[in-house]
This record gives C-alpha cells, structure tokens and sequence, in this order.
C-alpha cells in the first residue's frame, strides 16, 4: 500500500494531479486528513482569539487540505465514476459531513467571531466584513446561538426534516415508477412520431423481458409512463384524447394517494420549519430563508404582481389562439388540460419550426468556442489562450485554457470536458471551481474552474456538433466561471460565486445567454461543418420566435409556483381550516387563465420546495432573469453593434458584477454596474410581454 508521502490526495498544493489519481488513494488520504483537520480544530477551540488570523484565516488553513482533496474526488466522482471511487467516496463522506458541521457549529469559534465583528469589525475590509457576517449568519441559522436544551431540541427537528425530505421525493421517484399505460392498439399511438414509439416500445420489452417477442415501435405493444421523457410527447402527440386526460390526470395526482401519499408529509415539513424559524427568533420559515438573499418579501412579492399583471392578457390570448386553432382544425369541444400541449405543439409546428438535429451541422464546437471567446474579448477585453499539456487532466478529451488579461498576465484558467461519456460522467452541464482566488501574502492562488457538458463526441474527423441548446448551455455555464474566474476579491469565501446570495448567483450565466439571441454574436458562431455556410437569417428568426412563444403562459406558471411557495411559507399556519392545495388553489385563481383541474394535487410532487434547496426560493428564478435581463438591456441601450460603447459597458460590468462576486451586498453590486436598481420591464420586453422602452 501507497504511503501518505506518495499519496496524490495528501496535502497536495495547486491542481489535482488527475493523471495519478486512483480510487485507491481516496480512503487514506482522507482518513488521515479527516484526523489531522480534527485535531487542528481541538486545539484551535481552546486557543482561538477575537482576530482575524486566530479565526477565519486559521479556519481555512485548517480545511484547505481536506477542502482540496474532498473538491478533487467529487469532481472525479462526476466526470470518472467507477464503482470502486463511488464506494471510497462513500466510505469517508459521512465523516467529511460530520467535520464541516463540527466546524460550522463549533462554538468557540462563534464567540471569537462575534467579538471579532464586535470590536475591531469596523477596521475590517469590506470584504472581511462580508465574510465575517456571512460566518457568523450561517453559524447562527445552525443553531450555534441556541441555549443547550433549545439546540437539542433545533437539532432534533433538524434531523426529523431531513428525513422526511428523503421520504417525499422517494415518494415521487415510487409513484412515478408505479405508473404505466400499456397500449396495443395502434390506434392508441395514433399520432405519435415514430421515435417515440420506439422509446415506449423499449420501454415495454425491458419492464416484459421473457415475453415471446420483443415489442416495436411500428408493432407495439407501446408503454407510456410518467418520466418527463416519456409522458411530454405523448401529450403532445396523440390523437386520442381519453388516453391523454389518463395520462395527465396520473402526472398531475401523482404521490397524493395511498402507501406513497405526500400530504401528511407536507404538512409535517411546513410545522417543522416553522418551528426552526421561530427557535431562531424569525417570523416564519420566508424570513429565515430570505435573510441569506438577494430579496426581501417585500420585493418577491412585487415582482410577481408586476410580472402577473403583465402576462396576463398575453396568456388569455394565448389560450384563445390554441382555442381557435383547434377549432379551424375540426375540435368542437372544450378545451381542457389534457388538450393544451396537443394542439399548442401544432400551432407552434404551422407557425414555425426546426428541429435541434437540423440545426447541429451548423454548430461545429471549435467554431462556436472561437465565438465564444472572441465575444469575451470584446465585452470582457480578455484573452483566452489554448493551454493543453500545462496541467494534469482526466481524460484526453479534456482541454486546458489560460485566461490572459490585457497587460499579458495569466489571471485565470478554466478546464473544459466537452463530450459526454455515459460510462463514467454524468449528465448535464456545469461549472465549478477548481481552486478559488486567495491572496496570501505576496503570492496569489489564481481561481481555477472546471467546466463540463455533455455534447456528441467527434465522429471520425468531424467535429463535435453541438445542437442550440447546447451552445445555450455553454454559454450559461461559461458566465458561472466568469464570475468565478475574473474575480479580484482576496478572501476565498467572497471571491468569483463564493458568498453570492442564492437569487442572485444565476445573473452572469443568464447574461451570457442573452447573447445567443443577438444576430451576429450566433451567426459567428456557426459555419456549416460540410458547406461552410453560415446560419441562414430565416433559421436564426425562427430561433428567436421559439424563445417568445406563449411566453405569458411560461411566465404565469412560474409565478403560480413561486407565489405557491412564497404563501406556504411567509404566510400560511398548517393544520389550519386550509390545505396547502387550497392556498395553491387561490394562487392559481389570480395568476393563471385556466383552473386548474379540482384533483390537481402538484404539491405533492413539488420536490424543489418540499424535498429540495428552493424552499422560500422558488421565485429565484425569475428574481436572476430579472437582473439578467435589465443587465442585458444596458448594452442595449449602449448599442450592441457599436464597439467601445459595448466594451465601456462591458468593462463596467466585469469590474463590479465579475470582479466583486460576493464581496459586498448583491444590490450594492448591480446598482455599481447600472446606477440603479434592476427593472423588472426588461425581463418583460425580453419576453415581448411589455412594450419597447
Ligand atoms: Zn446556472
């Protein structure tokens, strides 16, 4: 066996070196640092003092190894899954967690914290400040403040909520499993494009694997069920309306009945955090939530009035143009639930339409990555210089680039893992950091990110093709490790997306989105991998028009969520003479043109609020996009084809929402970058729901 000299995981400095990494190094390496961070802790809780060295410096010196160890085996975990990384990670991940709340909620470090900020807090830097309250904030919504018996008790519901969290979105993941329509009547599927009869008869033959004859999708028989994948198109394709209201009546009731009924489990969650909020000395589960963000009530609830207000008469004419449609196209009945997606997948197919696959040959990944960073130049006045062979990656198709500025100094650098490999990464896109920026002394670790997507590896020599929503993604991603990348905050808890509030992180990735819909920032994306030609003007215009289409209905159904969410939480008492699908109900009354069905029970599958991180945050969403988009809008109004007007709005941009990341308050950031408060109309006209300005 290795020893923990030669172990690559042990006290390393710099970046991971992946090309030495195995599965075995993981347990020793965090064993043994797991055991030096808690001794380093021990000690520090009976010597600390009121100073920032003695406090937050020592603190991250003390987790810096195991911060970089832990950091490289979940990204490995991500992009080189094996099973025997998984069990090493899973081995050493219940004492990891155990460390980092040890640490979060140790109490003498607390009270040196507070005295800290009580005495000499004033003489911090801004930044320091920043970071001592956010310690400080966090220690506290842990509990830490809590006298001995009321901190049990905190704990205990702690531990009874995360539970129950668990149960609810198994619920979901059981009801959605136990669900299935079989077909065999071709007149079932009528309607269905032929792909997808392929996927419902795969689905078949796995879930019937001794049947005599495999089923396919010309033949059947056909298994529809209620995975996103499956259930969507089938709604919007097939002809048969019974069978439609069958499967919309199963995805809207689902985990609401019987063994795997989340009611009572909703009911428990919401009495819970009451509680915790009220033990921290906050009015309702909103309050608490909220004092770690952007927002206030005050302001969720604004935007979603004027956001309401806005979209409303949109949506109603959008609902009578599907009405309409369906009439011309020989439906006599009442539109219902179960007919919307139908007749809106037609409508939207007569107006315009294209498919991502027809759209891919345009989309080489070389041609659109020198778009993309020839777009960075401009606004950013940033170089992105090729830097493959300088660092250890994990795998070939893994590239390496330097982030240069304009005096010729390396001020980042970011690793890119392209193509998917479902063997060993999973799916999806992100970005994350690698290692942050963090002055000590006279020397400066430079913030380092990793970035990965999932596109379709080159075939042969042609290269990879990326569809519109993987340049989309691409671009969302690369504003994350903008901010991250282009920080100049010395403290590593507030420097890039360390420290910035949760509504307010998605701002620079939805930005850069934005410029995907700008005419020649995409047309000098694309050159047609086998003409050479670039995007035709009528593809790009029909990309745009998708984007808007029926837009007021996206935008009310997010707001029924939010409102949902923000009145469960900010403003509703369970076991009261309401339910939760009551308040829902009330929501939707005043923010959607359609009732929706009387056994709607969506609650009961709304796992972003009750079994994930967006509880009281819902609204999120649309609180980025609005900062997003009034941002966007600045370059507007400078002039996107005027060059210095966009690299002087540009360079202010990167120098406060890139540059000061979490270093100081979020409001304080955007109004440096735009002299006032966002506006909510920009995310309107973004959408065509408010006129031009
Ligand atoms: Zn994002």
């Amino acid at each position: 066996m290795n020893t923990l000299i030669e172990n690559p995981l042990y006290r390393f400095t710099g970046l991971p070196d992946f090309g030495r990494i195995t599965p075995e190094h993981v347990e020793p390496a965090l064993r043994a640092l797991l055991d030096e961070c808690n001794a380093a802790l021990d000690t520090l809780e009976e010597t600390v003092e009121p100073t920032w060295a003695s406090t937050i410096e020592r603190s991250l010196e003390i987790a810096e190894p195991l911060h970089r160890a832990w950091g490289a085996v979940g990204h490995l975990l991500s992009v080189q899954n094996s099973d025997a990384l998984r069990q090493a990670h899973q081995a050493v991940h219940p004492d990891v967690v155990a460390f980092s709340l040890r640490f979060g909620q140790s109490a003498p470090l607390y009270r040196a914290l507070v005295e800290l900020r009580d005495t000499i807090g004033d003489t911090l830097t801004e930044a320091q400040q920043r970071a001592l309250a956010d310690r400080i904030h966090a220690a506290e919504l842990a509990g830490v403040g809590l006298d001995e018996d009321a901190r049990a008790a905190f704990t205990e519901r702690a531990r009874e909520l995360s539970g129950i969290q668990v149960e609810f979105s198994n619920h979901v993941l059981d009801a959605t499993k136990a669900w299935w329509l079989d077909l065999t009547d071709p007149a079932d599927v009528a309607g269905v494009p032929d792909s997808i009869r392929e996927l419902y008869a795969q689905t078949w033959t796995r879930a019937n694997p001794d049947a005599d004859r495999p089923a396919t999708g010309a033949d059947g028989p056909w298994r529809v069920t209620l995975d996103i994948p499956s259930m969507r198109p089938f709604l919007q394709h097939a002809e048969n309306r019974e069978l439609r209201k069958k499967v919309y009546d199963a995805h809207v009731t689902r985990a609401s009945s019987g063994d795997l009924d989340n009611t009572p489990l909703i009911d428990r969650i919401l009495t819970l955090r009451q509680q915790q909020a009220e033990a921290l000395g906050y009015e309702n589960y909103a309050a608490m939530s909220l004092s770690r963000k952007m927002a206030t009530l005050e302001g969720v609830d604004a935007l979603t009035e004027r956001l309401r207000a806005a979209s409303l008469a949109p949506a109603k004419a959008e609902l009578d143009e599907i009405r309409a449609f369906a009439a011309d196209h020989g439906f006599d009945g009442e539109i219902e639930h179960h007919d919307i997606g139908f007749w809106r997948r037609q409508l939207r197919e007569s107006r315009f339409d294209f498919t991502q696959e027809q759209l891919k040959p345009y989309f080489p990944l070389p041609r659109v990555l020198d778009g993309l960073f020839a777009l960075v130049h401009r606004i950013f006045g940033v170089t992105i210089v090729a830097a493959d062979g300088e660092v250890p990656v994990w795998d070939d198709d893994v590239q390496y680039f330097r982030v240069v500025d304009d005096r010729g100094a390396t001020i980042a650098g970011f690793y890119l893992d392209p193509y998917s490999r479902p063997e060993n990464k999973r799916g999806g896109a992100w970005m994350n950091d690698a290692q942050g920026r963090w002055r000590r002394g006279a020397s400066v670790d430079l913030p380092i990110a990793y970035l990965v997507c999932n596109g379709t590896p080159p075939v042969g020599d042609r290269p990879s093709l990326m569809t519109f929503d993987d340049v989309e993604t691409l671009f969302h991603e690369f504003g994350h490790g903008l901010q991250h990348m282009l920080t100049v905050v010395d403290d590593p808890d507030v420097a890039g997306i360390a420290g910035v509030e949760w509504d307010a992180v998605e701002l620079p990735s939805q930005f850069m989105e934005n410029w995907c819909y700008h005419e020649p920032t995409l047309i000098g994306l694309t050159r047609h991998v086998d003409t050479g030609e670039p995007l035709p003007r009528e593809l790009f215009e029909k990309i745009v028009a998708a984007r808007t289409f029926h837009a007021g209905t996206f935008m009310l159904r997010q707001l029924l969520y939010g409102a949902t969410d923000i009145e469960l939480h900010a403003r509703y008492t369970p076991g009261g003479d309401r339910t939760p699908f009551d308040v829902m109900r009330d929501v939707a009354a005043t923010t959607q043109v359609m009732a929706p069905v009387e056994h709607d029970r969506f609650l009961c599958a709304f796992g972003h609020i009750f079994a994930g991180g967006y509880a009281a945050g819902y609204y999120s969403y649309k609180w980025a996009e609005v900062l997003s988009a009034d941002a966007f809008e600045a370059f507007i109004e400078a002039g996107l084809d005027d060059e210095n007007a966009t690299a002087e709005v540009g360079r202010r941009f990167r120098d406060t929402v890139l540059a000061l990341g979490g270093s100081r308050h979020p409001s304080e950031v955007y109004r440096a970058f735009r002299g006032r408060d966002a506006e909510p109309d920009a995310l309107l006209r973004l959408y065509d729901l408010a006129p031009a300005a």
